[in-house]
């Protein structure tokens, strides 16, 4: 494809997709295919020429169409939203044109800075604490884009328990990392995603779950128990992670609760709100944050229902230098010359050293200065390469008259944000849905999915033969036909298997429900009213069937 032929079939394509998303509600939201058979259809070799454009394109609504499970259906109400939107399909399009990659600040500064910037941005309309934004030169805290959620919690963990092994290894400095590990305990609810059990996986780690309350929701009692319990085996509990909207019914932990143990025990605590963090836009959403300004990293997911497209897993932490410390390597070909003045999302940030700051006035004639003896350790932290004025190992603070001794002068931590090297431009579709919605956009997108849910809930609750046997918050109702788990399990698999409406299981303590989430920007009352008719007709369907 040339330019001259690209100029045309790109327009072409931008019709397809806009005729696409206009009509996904009239498809069925579920294919009826069976497993291989795409196989059937296609050949089992690429071809050994070049096709032409327009017979590609035929495939594509030929076989690959009806294979799909349209996620921007209004009729889509399984697991969370994926949503995308026009600005972020065209912040994807120009991004893969571009397709620059973001690791260092040289390797894409307008691309690396515009991540920062546009995580701060989302990090004050969710209304994150100001120590998990990154707005000064020395802010220790900062937003990151990772992949997925599953990733985001994979960092946080792999951060907390180096730093615990850090601690460990300095109060016994003759056990191996490898025996360390094995006293390491982290935390979530019996409620949690199952990436949290996986992170522990790949960390090597053990994990307890913690039993939820009746609301599906981890107290901080129930943690603290099994702190103290762990702690008089010898264990070292090091990483919570609190859910803030659970897969199953979008509980949420009592986030206080559990932040003051952390605190207490000295506990890495994460936060997942994957998909609730989005409702985090409205006011009205954020009292289940409280306790926010404890935690040490936090992430939720844009691409689930902020309608910016996958991949968008936006990660705050408080103190990015854990995370660096994790990652930290630094090969010759990723330096540049503007290491440390500004973020390099894959490492090589900024230059620290670890830094005591000491009273040492030769004026005092070695006496005492401020009421603090010479060589008085008065700070001992992190000093940041500020590559203008750092010109010894020693220096002299600005406006100070300590003396800023450099431990370890010639071992410079770089910085490091993630588990890749390699990073695409995401953050051009977040600004653009950013921008071209703006906070009330998203506010009232939020709060139209919600008011959907409300009124599905009602008229569930509004049919005898049905119940609504646990509690949902935001955009979610789960529900079931009452009496036996069976009658629920025919009525959904029917469902799907008829294609008009999309939606998969939960369970809870034995009782199966049906997850129906509303979240699209394209579902309507009546949309809503046309799911609940289908829903009745193929219950009334079952229910004669088995009772007659
Ligand atoms: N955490 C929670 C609470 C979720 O509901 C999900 C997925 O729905 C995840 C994590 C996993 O998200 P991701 O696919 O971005 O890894």
């Amino acid at each position: 494809m040339d330019h001259v032929e690209f100029r045309v079939k790109a327009k072409e394509m931008v019709d397809y997709i806009a005729d696409y998303l206009e009509g996904v509600g009239a498809r069925r939201v579920y294919p009826a295919v069976q497993p291989g058979y795409l196989h059937a259809l296609l050949p089992r070799a690429a071809p050994a020429q070049p096709e032409p454009w327009d017979r590609i394109m035929r495939d594509v609504d030929d076989v690959i169409m009806p294979g799909l499970v349209h996620w921007q259906s209004p009729h889509m109400h399984a697991y969370f939203p994926a949503l995308t939107s026009y600005p972020s399909i065209m912040g994807d399009f120009l991004s893969s044109a571009l397709n620059v990659l973001c690791f260092t600040w040289a390797s894409s500064p307008a691309g690396t800075e515009l991540e920062t910037i546009a995580m701060n941005w989302l990090g004050k309309i969710l209304g994150l604490p100001e120590c998990f934004l990154n707005e000064q030169n020395d802010s220790l805290g900062g937003g990151v884009i990772q992949t997925t959620a599953s990733e985001a919690t994979l960092v946080s963990l792999l951060a907390a328990r180096t730093r615990t092994l850090t601690e460990l290894s300095q109060l016994n400095p003759e056990e191996q990392s490898a025996a360390l590990l094995a006293h390491l305990v982290c935390y979530c609810s019996d409620q949690a995603h199952s990436s949290v059990e996986k992170a522990g996986l790949i960390g090597l780690v053990r994990m307890r779950y913690i039993e939820s309350d009746e609301n599906q929701s981890m107290r901080g009692e129930k943690l603290e128990e099994a702190i103290i319990s762990d702690k008089a085996k010898g264990l070292v509990p090091f990483w919570v992670c609190a859910t803030l909207g659970t897969t199953g019914s979008v509980a949420f932990d009592n986030l206080r609760e559990v932040a003051v143990v952390c605190q207490k025990y000295g506990a890495w605590l994460h936060i997942d709100a994957a998909y609730a963090g989005s409702a985090f836009v409205c006011p009205e959403f954020r009292h289940w944050m409280d306790g926010m300004e404890m935690a040490d990293s936090f992430a939720f997911n844009p691409s689930k229902w902020l309608m910016v497209s996958f991949d968008c897993t936006a990660m705050w932490v408080k103190d990015s230098t854990a995370l660096h410390r994790t990652f930290n390597v630094n090969p010759i070909y990723l330096r540049h010359e503007n290491s440390g003045k500004a973020i390099d999302y894959m490492g090589s940030n900024k230059k620290r050293y670890k830094m005591k700051k000491i009273r040492t006035d030769s004026d005092t004639n070695g006496k005492q200065m401020n009421g603090k003896e010479k060589d008085t350790v008065i700070d001992d932290g992190y000093y940041y390469e500020d590559t203008e004025k750092l010109g010894g190992y020693d220096k002299m603070a600005p406006g100070c008259t300590e003396k800023i001794q450099l431990e370890n002068p010639d071992k410079k931590e770089y910085l490091h944000w993630q588990i890749p090297l390699s990073r695409r431009f995401r953050a051009l579709k977040l600004w653009f849905v950013l921008r071209n919605y703006g906070v009330s956009g998203l506010q009232q997108h939020i709060r139209k999915g919600v008011k959907l849910a409300k009124e599905f809930q009602a008229l569930v609750e509004s049919d005898v033969r049905f119940e609504v046997p646990q509690n949902s918050n935001l955009s979610l109702v789960v529900f079931r036909l009452k009496g036996d788990n069976a009658l629920t399990e025919r009525l959904l698999r029917r469902l799907n298997a008829r294609g008009h409406i999309h939606a998969v299981p939960a369970c809870f303590k034995d009782t199966y429900v049906i997850r129906f989430t509303v979240a699209s920007q394209r579902t309507t009352s009546q949309d809503i009213l046309v799911d609940w008719e289908e829903i009745k007709l193929v219950a009334s369907e079952i229910l004669v069937e088995t009772f007659g």
